[in-house]
């Protein structure tokens, strides 16, 4: 069984504390390996480490940055099959699936590459009789991101890469039940010529969390996770006086007007809502069948789930793999239990698969007839369940998303223009998609949504990464002629 260490300071650091959390392939239900989980002076040491190399990394030429993310980019392309095989491993997603996690991490990386040109300011000559002004972004110092474990090298991709070409230093704090992706991504940035300690990796529990929350090194968090934990670590950061990012859970919503294309609209559900098992917080949980739409689509769905093939992720043959633990699959099954026992119709049960071995597989279902105070509505499931909500107009359908508490992503169906911008007008969600199920923006763009799938006012990556990470200053400069000279003590006016 293998032990998984911090990387501190560009080498592996057991820790101090002693404790250690289980790593287990979900596939199988075997431990794997044991994760160190950090001490309160292990994260002192994190940040002490991460402070050090800020003195120096803040002053890193711009050019020099950007090589090395150039180098980065090409390893981890080189290495991909290695860090989606890891993932496969720990989080149980199927290897295909793991490539394109990967894939969409490295688009980061790329935009990261044109740091010269992101942290660019601006320049007004002569603003004032002899005066220039000018506008700096600098780096905040040392910062943390804290990972959930759905996309375990995605995530700490959105953070890091734009923290770092920005300047600052950082400390990570991926999710402890599959932790190796992380680690493996950190240390490749390390090969790729990284200085030791701008990026450092502990591992660890709630313990790790709140230390690097209290840390008054730590200038800033970018957490990604469940709203509950999004909430906290968005009150806490806060009151310590650090800049917080929480993004939170969701509920997204799919409407599908009855003049969409059906089948278009059945591929996309099936492939939205079952992809990675449903552990995606851009998964579409809910289908909103807007009048005769409900009747095509059900049959449809359900003819394209019966030939989904569920099955170890290391399989080539297999489409979906397993939950992350036996306790969440027991949980995401027994929404389906609640389900039918309010009354929904349970169309397809995927309680019903059997896989040979101990792995924490579940199948998909299909719930239709589901109202808004079922619980497999009101609550994030995070796995194979999507219901259908049957409504009788595009009104009623936009109503339930936005009295929704969450508004991460949300998407319609349709083949009217008028109705799809209307649409994308109206709805309360960050992030909109008009026939796209998952609408994950690009990385020159930023992720985030609302409500409670947001805390704070800043969106992950793109722009709003480059922004959230560095401060602005502006200088206002005077070259003056020494015949000029002399005292006036009223307020400077422009002239
Ligand atoms: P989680 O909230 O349980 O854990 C996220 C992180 O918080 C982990 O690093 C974990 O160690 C830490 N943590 C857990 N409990 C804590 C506590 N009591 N105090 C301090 N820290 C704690 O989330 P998860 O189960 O790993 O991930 C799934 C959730 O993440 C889902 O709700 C999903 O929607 C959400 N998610 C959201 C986005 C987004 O962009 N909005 C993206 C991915 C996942």
């Amino acid at each position: 069984m293998k032990t998984i260490n911090h990387w501190i300071g560009g080498k592996p650091s057991e820790g101090t504390s002693g404790r250690f959390g289980p790593v287990t392939n979900p596939a199988t239900g075997e431990q794997t390996g044991q994760v160190a989980l950090a001490s309160v002076s292990d994260v002192d040491t994190a940040v002490a480490t991460a402070k050090e190399a800020f003195a120096s990394w803040r002053n890193a030429s711009l050019a020099k940055r950007s090589q090395i993310l150039f180098a980065y980019r090409e390893l981890l392309h080189a290495n991909r099959d290695e860090i989606a095989t890891l993932l496969t491993s720990e989080h149980g997603k199927v290897h295909s699936d793991a490539l394109g996690e990967l894939a969409r991490g490295l688009e980061v990386v790329e935009f990261a590459c044109g740091i010269p040109h992101l942290v660019k300011g601006g320049y007004s000559e002569a603003a004032s009789s002899a005066v220039d002004v000018y506008s700096l972004r600098q780096p905040l110092g040392v910062v943390a991101g804290i990972t959930p474990f759905n996309f375990p090298a995605m995530v700490p991709l959105w953070m890091f890469p734009i923290a770092i070409a920005c300047g600052n230093t950082f400390v990570l704090k991926p999710s402890e039940k599959d932790p190796s992706a992380a680690l493996r991504v950190a240390e490749l940035f390390g090969e790729a010529g990284l200085p030791a300690g701008v990026l450092n990796v502990v591992h660890g529990d709630a313990t790790a969390v709140n230390a690097l929350l209290d840390h008054s090194d730590v200038k800033a968090v970018s957490f990604v996770g469940s709203t509950p934990i999004a909430q906290h670590v968005y009150s806490r950061g806060t009151a310590a006086g650090k800049r917080v990012q929480a993004l939170g859970g969701a509920k997204n919503h799919m409407i599908v007007l009855p003049d969409a294309d059906m089948d278009l609209a059945a591929d996309a559900a099936v492939s939205a809502a079952y992809g990675s098992a449903g552990e995606r917080c851009m998964a579409v949980s809910v289908l909103v069948a807007v009048g005769a739409a409900g009747d095509e689509l059900v049959p449809r769905i359900t003819e394209r789930i019966a030939n989904l093939r569920i099955g170890p992720g290391d399989d080539p043959k297999s489409e979906m793999g397993p939950l992350i633990t036996r306790e969440h699959r027991d949980k995401v099954a027994s929404y389906v239990d609640a389900g039918a026992a309010a009354g929904a119709t349970v169309v397809v049960d995927g309680r019903e698969l059997s896989v040979d071995g101990d792995g924490f597989f579940l199948g998909v279902s299909l719930i239709d007839n589901v109202t808004p105070e079922m619980s497999v509505y009101t609550d994030e499931i995070f796995g194979p369940v999507l219901s259908v909500v049957r409504v009788d107009s595009y009104d009623e359908a936009v109503g339930l998303i936005n009295s929704n508490q969450w508004g991460n992503g949300a998407a319609i169906f349709t083949r009217d223009g008028g109705a799809a911008r209307k649409f994308q007008n109206e709805v309360e969600a960050g992030m909109v998609g008009v026939n796209v199920p998952i609408p994950v923006p690009v990385s020159y763009y930023s992720f985030g949504g609302w409500k409670a799938s947001l805390f704070g006012d800043s969106h992950a990556y793109g722009p709003e990464g480059v922004h959230f990470y560095t401060r602005g200053k502006v200088v206002t400069s005077r070259w003056p002629n020494p015949a000029d000279r002399g005292i006036d003590l009223g307020f400077p006016q422009n002239r």
